[in-house]
Parts: C-alpha cells; sequence; structure tokens
C-alpha cells in the first residue's frame, strides 16, 4: 500500500520534472541567449539592416541626459503600459529643484484599443479634455510629452511611425502612420482647447532620463511590466541610420523582437507557441512573449492544462475556467509565488479563479509558476548581460559602472523576478558593476522632463 502510493508520487514528480526541465535554463544556455542578443543588438544598428532587424534599435532623438535646470509646466500622456493615464508635471530648477506630479487614470475599453485608430485617438483627447477641466487649465495651451510605449521610427524628437503594435493593442489604420499626427488631427476634430506636442517618449527612455535627473551614471532604461523593452546611450559613430559621429544618442532596442527570426525557437516550448499562436501579433515578439507580465500567466495556464490533461493537477478534469485566456494575471503569479503565503492562501487564491484543488495541486500550480517566472528574470538578465557587456566593450573598458533605470509591474511587484534578474546579470556580466535604480514614475516624469529638455533646445534653435 505505503509503496503504491509512493510510487504515484514518484511517478507524479517525474513527469512534473519532465513538463518543466526546459524551464529551467542551463548557464550554458543562458551565455547562449546572451551571445544571441548581442548579434541582434549590432545587426539592429546597422543601416543595411534596418527594416528587417528583428531587434529594431530605433534612435530617439533624445541626445543627453537631464541638467537639473529644466522647469516649467508640462502635460505628459501615458498610453501603453498597465493604465493610460494624462499627467501635469510641474518641474522646478535650481537649488529646490523638485518635480511635482497630479494625475489621473483612465481605462481603455477593449473595444477602443482594439478599434479603429481614429476612436483610439478620439478617446485620448477626450480623456485629456476632462483631464484639463478637472485641473481648470483648459485654456492654457501646454507643452506635451507624449509616452507611447510601442515601436516607432523616428526622424526627430517630435515625430514617431508606429511600426506595429505589441501588448494589447490593435487598433487599424495605425501602422506606418505618424503617432503624433493622429493625436493632433484628434485635437483639430474636437477644436477644443490646443497643445503643443513636442515629444514622443518610449516608456523605457523616460525611464532612464527620470533616473538619470537623480544620477548621471544611469545610461540604460529597462522595462519588466506588461511587455518588456530596454533603451541605453549609444555613440553616435555606431549609429548608422543617424548622420554624425559626435555625442550619444539614446537608442530604444525593443529587444522584445528578439528571437523573431527563430534564433531562439531550441528554447522555446509548446507552451510558448501556443501562447504565441493565441495572441494578437503571432509571430512576433518571441522574447517579451517569454519575459513580460502580459504573457506569464498564460504560460502557466497552458502548462496548468497539460498537466491535467495528463492527470496530475485537479482531478484531471478541465474546469471551464482554465479554458479562459487570461485568467492568470501577472498580480496573481505574485501572490501565489510569495513566500509569506501559506498553502491554504494559495490554494483559497486558486479557487477564486475557479479552480478548485487540493493542497497538493496548489503546490504544484506554485512550482509552475516559478518556473515560469524565473525563466523570465533569467531570460532577461541574460539579453541585459549582453548589452552591458557591449558597452563595456565600445569604451574599452576593463570594467563598467552604470545605473539602469528601471519600471514596470513584473519588476516592482513580483516576489523574486527582480532578484533573479540581478541574480543574472552579476552571473553573465562579471565585470559590469551594475547599479539597479526603481524609477518613480518613470513614463509621467520622463516624459515631462525630455519636453522640457526639447522645449529649451527649440527656442535655442529657434533664437
Ligand atoms: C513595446 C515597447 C515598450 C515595452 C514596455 C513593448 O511591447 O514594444 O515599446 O517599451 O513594451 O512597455
Ligand atoms: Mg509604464
Amino acid at each position: 500500500m505505503v509503496t503504491a502510493v509512493a510510487r504515484r508520487l514518484a511517478e507524479r514528480r517525474r513527469r512534473l520534472d519532465a513538463v518543466l526541465a526546459p524551464f529551467r535554463l542551463s548557464p550554458h544556455a543562458l551565455r547562449q541567449v546572451k551571445g544571441k542578443m548581442r548579434r541582434e543588438l549590432e545587426r539592429g544598428l546597422r543601416r543595411d539592416m534596418q527594416g528587417t532587424a528583428t531587434v529594431k534599435m530605433l534612435p530617439t532623438y533624445v541626445c543627453g541626459t537631464p541638467d537639473g535646470t529644466e522647469r516649467g509646466k508640462f502635460l505628459a500622456l501615458d498610453l501603453g503600459g498597465t493604465n493610460f493615464r494624462v499627467l501635469l508635471v510641474k518641474i522646478r530648477s535650481g537649488r529646490r529643484k523638485s518635480v511635482r506630479m497630479y494625475n489621473k487614470i483612465f481605462a481603455i475599453p477593449l473595444e477602443i484599443m482594439q478599434g479603429t485608430g481614429e476612436e483610439l485617438f478620439d478617446h485620448i483627447v477626450q480623456c485629456i479634455a476632462e483631464f484639463l477641466e478637472y485641473m481648470g487649465i483648459k485654456g492654457a495651451r501646454l507643452p506635451l510629452g507624449f509616452t507611447f510605449s510601442f515601436p516607432c521610427r523616428q526622424a526627430s524628437i517630435d515625430k514617431g511611425t508606429l511600426v506595429g503594435w505589441t501588448k494589447g493593442f490593435k487598433a487599424t489604420d495605425c501602422e506606418g502612420e505618424d503617432v503624433v499626427d493622429m493625436l493632433r488631427e484628434a485635437i483639430k476634430r474636437r477644436n477644443e482647447f490646443d497643445l503643443d506636442i513636442v515629444a514622443v517618449v518610449n516608456d523605457t527612455v523616460g525611464t532612464m532620463m527620470t533616473c538619470g535627473y537623480e544620477d548621471p551614471k544611469c545610461e540604460i532604461g529597462l522595462i519588466a511590466g506588461t511587455g518588456s523593452n530596454v533603451c541605453y546611450m549609444e555613440d553616435m559613430k555606431n549609429i548608422e541610420a543617424v548622420e554624425g559621429n559626435e555625442g550619444k544618442m539614446c537608442i530604444n532596442t525593443e529587444w522584445g523582437g528578439f528571437g523573431d527570426n527563430g534564433c531562439i525557437d531550441d528554447i522555446r516550448t509548446e507552451y510558448d507557441r501556443e501562447v504565441d499562436e493565441g495572441s494578437l501579433n503571432p509571430g512576433k515578439q518571441r522574447y517579451e512573449k517569454m519575459t513580460s507580465g502580459m504573457y506569464l500567466g498564460e504560460i502557466v495556464r497552458q502548462i496548468v492544462i497539460d498537466l491535467t490533461t495528463q492527470g496530475l493537477l485537479f482531478r484531471g478534469q478541465i474546469s471551464e475556467s482554465l479554458r479562459k485566456r487570461g485568467i492568470f494575471e501577472t498580480k496573481f503569479l505574485s501572490q501565489i509565488e510569495s513566500d509569506r503565503l501559506a498553502l491554504l492562501q494559495v490554494r483559497r487564491i486558486l479557487q477564486q479563479l475557479g479552480l478548485d484543488g487540493t493542497c497538493e495541486d496548489s503546490i504544484v500550480v506554485k512550482e509552475v509558476c516559478g518556473a515560469v517566472s524565473t525563466r523570465a528574470a533569467r531570460l532577461c538578465g541574460a539579453g541585459l548581460a549582453a548589452l552591458l557587456d557591449k558597452r563595456r566593450e565600445d569604451q574599452g573598458m576593463q570594467r563598467l559602472e552604470v545605473t539602469v533605470g528601471v519600471d514596470g509591474t513584473l519588476y516592482k511587484l513580483h516576489p523574486h523576478f527582480s532578484r533573479v534578474l540581478r541574480e543574472t546579470v552579476q552571473e553573465l556580466a562579471p565585470q559590469c558593476d551594475v547599479t539597479f535604480m526603481l524609477s518613480e514614475d518613470g513614463s509621467g516624469k520622463g516624459a515631462a522632463l525630455i519636453t522640457a529638455v526639447a522645449k529649451r533646445l527649440r527656442q535655442y534653435l529657434y533664437a
């Protein structure tokens, strides 16, 4: 009898390990990922690779970090993260340098995220109108910085052509269009107020700028949230797409597209392929789909379905809830993996999701979550290590000391992600001394800072 139970448990263990083994990447596999990322980063910078590189390395026309002289009142929009927000940012310079912000969160209904471009931008302008009304500043014609967290090809700081939607967005007639023009036109259509749109900014860039305001060593911005991306200051001489060899410019890598040419298919699992096929952009953003909050829960769900089908979970019964896409939001993963949570509480969370299981089931689900989020953090760390070593070698240094500004719900809220990411970077880029700096609201503050810098330069140019 006892041996029968023991045998059953051992068998269950063996099959669970078989399912999770491909998620446990060896140091060797990670070093390979690092090497491939390095190659794709270099390729994206080449002129002859523009349009075909999977890591797009987009020039941002942001050429310096703030110097503390920025000042004024700005509006900022933040589109593409967990929430859509409109912000009023007041920046003071000098000895009493400070940034004050007021913001309001607005919902973007699914039918608008995935409707027409006009509807989307009309909705955005409607939210701005409500905010201006609420703050009592409708007549002010404030300068605006637009944090637009999607890949944009820029020809200047105030122009950005959307390359393709990512994450949960899929509005029609936007790809290939200038998002600043679309915003201007929507403001004109409403004909109620005017704004001076000065800059369009990726959230990674806003994050880097925000941290750069406090720490001049910050030359990298990382987002590990709904989506995944990194930006950094690159030497102009290495950016073939932009004229000039002096100074530096911030490059938005769009590393989420890493692997879209199949180069990491060797480590993608059948679950990753399922998630990709069920997504809004099949075949695209393969690295992002293994590393960011929007997809981790979906990977977990695919594994749980498989384990249930194999009879290893939930008495082999696939419930209605389990069939629903998106039931495992990142916040549940964070809760389930929290060390402070007793098993009974994990079980209760699963019950809330409509998954009625035993405590033993809870242990298994928790292990699955851990395998998926650990792989995400390690892959993200391998990518970052590639960038760090590139910068170190570019500058001919034995050691590189650098600060990385970080934002994103996964990094900030998950109980283990940030630690595993840092450990992996340490392991794979031992010659780099990295300080990770949490950004306080990079998307809003950063957009305002960039707007301030851009306005100052514009005045200077036209004076
Ligand atoms: C987008 C990036 C963005 C990242 C984080 C990705 O899906 O392509 O532009 O920086 O998400 O929000
Ligand atoms: Mg954000």
